[in-house]
C-alpha cells in the first residue's frame, strides 16, 4: 500500500497486549486464544493512540480490532457520544454492534444502531435514554447518521474514536460525501481507524484527508478464508441453472447455502421457484425491511432454512457460521464480488465449497475471474445428471 506499510504480524498474545481484565474475560468468553494476524498488527498500534488504515477482509477479524481498543478509549461514565463506528450496511452494523456488545460484557457500553430503512423514532429515543452508568457507542450507515446530525437529534462533538470500516464499499456506495460531512463533526483531535478489503486512490485520498500519520497495515488477502474453500465451477446451459442448483442441494445431506444472484428480480423469482419446489428458502436483498432480513436471517443460521437466496447485500460482512456451500447462480460482476461471495464459507477454519455455475455466454467473463485468483478454481461435473 505504502513503502512502509507492516504485512507480517507479530507474535503476541491477548496477555501481552495492553488491554483491561474486563476485556481479556470478554475475549477469553468468545474463546479466542490468538488475535488473528491483523489484531497482531492493529491492536498494539490502536492501543496506544495511533491512527490506523488496515488493509483487511470481512472474516479476518477486523471487527474486534477496531473494537477492543474502541471499549479501552472511551470513559464508561461520560455520558457525551465518544466512539462512532461508520459501517456501509445494515447487517454489518448490527454485527459491529453484537461483537461491541460481546466484548464490552464487563464494561458498561452500549451502542445503539443507527441505519435508515426503519423508522427513525425509535432511534431518537434511544439517543435521549443515556444513563450515568453505560457508555454510549454509535454504530450506523452514514445517511442515517447524517440525517440525525441534521435534525440535532445526534451530536459528534465529543468523539474521540471513530472507524471506518469497509472504507471502499463505502465509497463505491456512494456514501463520500456524506462521510465527509460527518467526519466534519467531529473533533480534529480524534483517532481513526480505517478498513478496507481493498485501496482505491479515492481511499487514499480520504485517508490524507481525515487521517493523522496513519500507521498502514496489511494483512494477507483473504489467505485465513480462502484457503479452506474448495473452489470448484459447473458448465451448465443457462436454462438448466435451476436444475443444476437442485442436484447440488440434493446431493448434500443438511447443506446451509447461499445462493447468490445479481438482481432482486432474479433473486424473487429464485426463490419463488425453489418454495414451489419444496425447499424451504430465504430471501435476502436490499428491497427487504429491517426486521424481514433479520428474520430471515435467524432462520437461515438457526438451519430452519438451508437456503438463502441473496443478491451482493449478503456478500459481504455476513458473519454466519457454518455456511456449507455458496453457490454463484449468476456469475460475481468481478474478481472482488467473488472472493467476497465465497468469503461467507469456511469461516473460522471450516471447510466449505464454492460453486459458480457457468452459462455458455459467462464463460469468457469467467475465465477472466479465473485467471485473477491466486488458487486454481476447479470445473467439476453436477453430482446427478443435470
Ligand atoms: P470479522 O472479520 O470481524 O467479521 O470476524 C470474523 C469472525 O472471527 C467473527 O466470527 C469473530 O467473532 C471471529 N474472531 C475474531 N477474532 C478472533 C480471534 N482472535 N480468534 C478466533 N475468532 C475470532
Amino acid at each position: 500500500m505504502t513503502p512502509n506499510t507492516l504485512t507480517e504480524a507479530p507474535r503476541v498474545s491477548f496477555t501481552d497486549l495492553p488491554v483491561s481484565e474486563q476485556v481479556r474475560k470478554a475475549v477469553t468468553d468468545q474463546g479466542w486464544e490468538t488475535p488473528t494476524p491483523i489484531q497482531a498488527l492493529a491492536l498494539p498500534a490502536l492501543l496506544s493512540g495511533e491512527d490506523v488504515v488496515g488493509l483487511a477482509q470481512t472474516g479476518s477479524g477486523k471487527t474486534a480490532a477496531f473494537a477492543i481498543p474502541l471499549i479501552e478509549a472511551i470513559d464508561p461514565k461520560a455520558r457525551s457520544i465518544q466512539a462512532l463506528v461508520l459501517v456501509p450496511t445494515r447487517e454489518l452494523a448490527t454485527q459491529a454492534a453484537a461483537e461491541l456488545t460481546n466484548l464490552s460484557h464487563y464494561e458498561p457500553v452500549r451502542p445503539v444502531v443507527l441505519c435508515g430503512g426503519v423508522s427513525i423514532g425509535p432511534q431518537i429515543k434511544a439517543l435521549k435514554n443515556r444513563s450515568a452508568s453505560s457508555a454510549m457507542v454509535v454504530v450506523g450507515t452514514p445517511g442515517r447518521i447524517l440525517d440525525h446530525l441534521q435534525r440535532g437529534t445526534l451530536r459528534l462533538g465529543s468523539v474521540r474514536y471513530l472507524v471506518l470500516d469497509e472504507a471502499d464499499r463505502m465509497l463505491d456506495m456512494g456514501f463520500a460525501p456524506d462521510v465527509g460531512r460527518i467526519l466534519s463533526h467531529t473533533p480534529d483531535g480524534r483517532q481513526t481507524a480505517l478498513f478496507s478489503a481493498t485501496m482505491p486512490g479515492a481511499i487514499r485520498g480520504m485517508v490524507k484527508r481525515h487521517m493523522r500519520s496513519p500507521r498502514w497495515l496489511a494483512v494477507e488477502s483473504e489467505a485465513p478464508t480462502v484457503d479452506t474453500v474448495e473452489q470448484v465451477y459447473y458448465l451448465v446451459h443457462g436454462r438448466d441453472k435451476t436444475r443444476a442448483l437442485r442436484s447440488l442441494i440434493d446431493a448434500e445431506k443438511e447443506p446451509l447455502a447461499i445462493v447468490f444472484r445479481r438482481t432482486k428480480h432474479g433473486a424473487t423469482k429464485l426463490h419463488r421457484q425453489l418454495e414451489r419446489d419444496g425447499y424451504k428458502a430465504g430471501l435476502l436483498h436490499g428491497g427487504k425491511s429491517q426486521s424481514q432480513r433479520n428474520k430471515t436471517l435467524a432462520a437461515f443460521v438457526g438451519g430452519r432454512t438451508r437456503i438463502l437466496v441473496a443478491t451482493n447485500v449478503a456478500s459481504r460482512g455476513l458473519d454466519i457460521p457454518n455456511v456449507s456451500h455458496v453457490i454463484n447462480y449468476d456469475l460475481p460482476e468481478d474478481v472482488e464480488t467473488y472472493v467476497h461471495r465465497i468469503g461467507r464459507t469456511a469461516r473460522a477454519g471450516k471447510d466449505g465449497v464454492a460453486a459458480t455455475l457457468i452459462g455458455e455466454s459467462e464463460k469468457g467473463e469467467f475465465d477472466k475471474i479465473k485467471r485473477a485468483l491466486p488458487v486454481e478454481v476447479r470445473e467439476s461435473r453436477l453430482p446427478i445428471s443435470a
